[in-house]
């Protein structure tokens, strides 16, 4: 296990997380659905011209942490970005979790990124 990946752990807030103050409002973000469980808001740097991100409320590093954790919040963001790919009327879309920061994550708060509204290649980048 990496000490990113052992990083609060444990679904409790984590003072320096980004996503979690997003969680608590003390961060602005431009949401676009909530549930009991979860978070869907615009990625500040979008890839693509549909880019969200699903979240859940509680933190763990990344999307495997959180499935052994909190298994039916896992199934909560992937219900919620479909929900979300539906409301935002995409017909192909593509959700992407990066795990570990060779793959790319920057911020160790598991996230679901909701990808639409262009052609995407595989393999991707
Ligand atoms: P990467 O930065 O390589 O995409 P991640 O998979 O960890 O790594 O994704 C973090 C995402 O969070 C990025 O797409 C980034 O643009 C987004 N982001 C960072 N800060 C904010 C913010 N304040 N509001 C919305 N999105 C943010």
């Amino acid at each position: 296990m990496t000490q990113e990946s052992r990083r609060g752990a444990g679904g409790e807030p984590q003072d320096d997380c980004l996503f979690c103050k997003i969680v608590a409002g003390h961060i602005p973000a431009t949401l676009v659905r909530e549930s009991d469980t979860t978070v869907a808001f615009r990625d500040i740097n979008p890839q693509a011209p549909t880019h969200i991100l699903v979240i859940p409320k509680v933190h763990h590093p990344d999307a495997a942490s959180l499935a052994a954790a909190e298994p039916a919040i896992a199934a909560d963001v992937l219900r919620e970005a479909g929900e979300v790919a539906a409301e935002e009327k995409l017909e192909s879309y593509r959700i992407v979790f990066n795990t570990g920061s060779g793959a790319g994550q920057t911020v160790f708060h598991a996230h679901a990124h909701l990808l639409g509204g262009r052609g995407m290649q595989w393999p991707p980048g």
